[in-house]
C-alpha cells in the first residue's frame, strides 16, 4: 500500500499528518521537476492507449480547502495529455434542479465512460464535508450519506471504472499565505472570495468532516490518498506518479489492427 494510502475505517489523525512532508522525494527540487516531466510523458503514453482500447474509466477525485491547489493540480498533471478523452469535471453550489434530485444525481451524469479519464474538481464529498459543517442537512441525513457513497463507488467499480481520491493536504498557515497572494497578484485577484475567510474560520470543523469522510470511504477500490500539498512540485510528483502506477497496472494494451493490414497498402488507390 502507499505510504499517503488511508485504509478503511482507519482511525489516523489528519491533525498529525505534516502537509510539509516530502519523504518520497529525496533529491532536490529541481531533479523533482525532471522526474515530473518524464512521468508526465508516461501519463500520455497510458492515456493515448486508454483512449484507443476504449475498455477502462478513469475517475480522480480531488478534494481540498479553499486554495488547496485543485485548479494547479489539474494544469500541472494533465499538461500535454491529448484533451479528447479527458475531462474535468467542478461542483459547485448545486442548482435549483439539482437540488431537487438525491445529490449523486448531477455526479453519476458526469462519470467517465470508457476510454476517458475525468477528474472531479470537488464531488460527491461536498455532500458529508460543506453540507455537514453548515448543517445544509440534518445529521441523520449526512450520516446516511458515507454508506451511500461506498456502495455508489462500488457500483462505479464493478462496470469498470478505476477511482483514485485524492486530498490535497495543506495547513492553515499555507492557506492564509495563499490567499495573501490572491490578493496581490493581479492575475490571481479574480480567484479571490471574500467568504472563503469565513470557511476558513471553520478550519476545525472541515478537518473533522474530512477526517471521518475519508477514514469511512476509503476501500480497495476506491482509495484515498492524503497528499502533502504545502509544496506543489511535492503534490504534482506524488499523484502524477500515483495515476501512472496505476495505469500501468491496468496492463492496456492497442485494440488489434484489421486482419492483414499490409494487404490494404496496395488497396490505397
Ligand atoms: P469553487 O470550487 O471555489 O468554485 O467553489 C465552489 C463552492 O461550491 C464551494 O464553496 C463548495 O463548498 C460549494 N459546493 C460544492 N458542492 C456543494 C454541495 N453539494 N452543497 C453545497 N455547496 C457545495
Ligand atoms: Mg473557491
Amino acid at each position: 500500500m502507499h505510504i499517503y494510502q488511508i485504509s478503511n475505517n482507519d482511525k489516523f489523525d489528519i491533525k498529525k499528518l505534516d502537509p510539509n512532508d516530502t519523504k518520497l522525494w529525496k533529491k532536490d527540487k529541481k531533479a523533482a521537476k525532471d522526474e515530473l516531466r518524464d512521468l508526465r510523458k508516461k501519463l500520455i503514453d497510458l492515456q493515448r492507449t486508454l483512449y484507443a482500447q476504449h475498455k477502462h474509466k478513469i475517475l480522480i477525485v480531488l478534494q481540498a480547502m479553499d486554495a488547496g491547489g485543485k485548479d494547479g493540480t489539474i494544469k500541472s498533471i494533465f499538461k500535454g495529455v491529448n484533451p479528447q478523452g479527458v475531462r474535468v469535471a467542478g461542483f459547485k453550489v448545486p442548482t435549483q434542479e439539482e437540488r431537487e434530485h438525491d445529490y449523486l444525481w448531477r455526479i453519476h451524469k458526469r462519470t467517465p465512460r470508457n476510454g476517458e479519464i475525468v477528474i472531479f474538481n470537488r464531488s460527491h464529498y461536498e455532500d458529508v464535508l460543506v453540507v455537514r459543517v453548515h448543517q445544509l442537512v440534518p445529521e441523520k441525513v449526512w450520516k446516511k450519506r458515507y454508506d451511500h457513497i461506498i456502495r455508489f463507488e462500488r457500483l462505479l467499480s464493478e462496470e469498470g471504472t478505476t477511482i483514485l481520491k485524492f486530498f490535497l493536504n495543506i495547513s492553515q498557515e499555507e492557506q492564509k499565505e495563499r490567499f495573501l497572494e490572491r490578493i496581490e497578484k493581479p492575475e490571481k485577484q479574480w480567484k479571490f472570495n471574500p467568504n472563503d475567510l469565513e470557511e476558513r474560520k471553520l478550519w476545525e470543523d472541515y478537518m473533522q468532516a474530512y477526517q471521518d469522510a475519508i477514514s469511512k470511504t476509503s476501500t480497495a477500490y476506491a482509495p484515498w490518498f492524503v497528499i502533502p500539498a504545502n509544496r506543489n512540485w511535492y503534490r504534482d510528483y506524488v499523484i502524477t506518479s500515483i495515476i501512472v502506477e496505476t495505469m500501468e497496472n491496468l496492463k492496456m494494451h492497442y485494440p488489434n489492427p484489421v486482419e492483414n493490414i499490409e494487404q490494404f497498402k496496395d488497396a490505397i488507390i
